[in-house]
């Protein structure tokens, strides 16, 4: 039930007072899903989000949302980061997707089919697995990851 944009907002100092973040921008993992979004900026006037990854399981869903005008008019803007550490949470929240349930998983429509095939061998040879068991954070992770990163970044649409 837990939602980690929600659960960050409420963790601040003076509770909802959207006021006080109508300049302000958060910053996320994934696109928030609809529930998130609509307290971003409804409860907590942040008219911005900028995210690291489309979401590998919800995709989508804010654009669904979108051909209703009174709700489109009532989500922050976007801003999709990309990159190498976009790939990076992409590919750690895939790994645990395939790890629990193998599939068959249709590839990401915005990421090719390659980090599908990627994140597959990572959980086949548990790269991550060996990683945090050896201690890595997750600046450790990226680095080892990088020229992987770089390439599925590529990749992204
Ligand atoms: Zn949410």
């Amino acid at each position: 039930m837990a939602h980690a944009e929600m659960n960050a907002l409420a963790s601040l100092p003076g509770g909802a007072l959207a006021s006080t973040y109508e300049a302000q921008t958060l910053y996320t993992t994934f696109e928030p899903c609809f529930m998130c979004a609509a307290t971003i900026i409804g409860t907590y006037g942040v008219p911005q989000v900028a995210f690291a990854s489309y979401d590998p399981t919800w995709d989508g869903l804010q654009e669904a949302f979108r051909r209703y005008p009174v709700i489109a008019s009532r989500l922050p803007k976007r801003e999709h980061l990309g990159g190498p550490f976009g790939v990076l949470a992409y590919v750690i929240h895939m790994t645990g997707v395939l790890r629990y349930w193998p599939g068959p998983y249709e590839p990401h429509e915005r990421l090719a089919a390659a980090g599908i095939a990627r994140c597959r061998q990572l959980v086949e040879d548990a790269t991550l697995t060996h990683l945090l068991e050896a201690g890595a954070d997750v600046v450790d992770v990226a680095a080892s990851l990088w020229g992987d990163l770089e390439e599925l970044a590529g990749c992204a649409g």
